[in-house]
């Protein structure tokens, strides 16, 4: 939403790598910025266990990804991407109990950002 004008550039577009989705996932909310990295182009039908790795979408960058060390994505997600974590789990809690809404957290990050750019 509040997204600064970034400048995408060709180049920063080609270093994406092939990317794929598992079809089965258990918290969704985890994989909403992430993807797995395919070990080529090709278009196959990839499973987990096929990834080189992982690429978050928001942030960018590779992440490293393994069947054994999935915790990374989770990891990932609580570090940088709390506000999309939060959306989901409000969606999961709203449909338990309608009252919670003042679970926004966004300026929260900002104002760290700006505390550790004065030290
Ligand atoms: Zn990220």
């Amino acid at each position: 939403m509040a997204e600064t004008n970034h400048t995408t550039t060709e180049n920063a577009a080609n270093s994406i790598p092939p990317l794929f989705l598992l079809k089965h996932i258990k918290n969704k909310e985890y994989w909403r910025c992430i993807k797995l990295v395919a070990p080529s182009k090709e278009s196959k039908m990839w499973t987990s266990s096929d990834a080189i790795g992982a690429y978050c979408l928001k942030c960018k960058q590779k992440l490293v990804y393994s069947v054994q060390s999935s915790k990374v994505i989770a990891r990932h997600m609580e570090k940088y991407h709390k506000d999309i974590l939060q959306e989901g789990i409000q969606k999961k809690n709203d449909a338990k109990s309608n009252s919670v809404k003042s679970f926004f957290s966004k300026k929260l990050e900002l104002s760290f950002h700006q505390k550790m750019a004065i030290r």
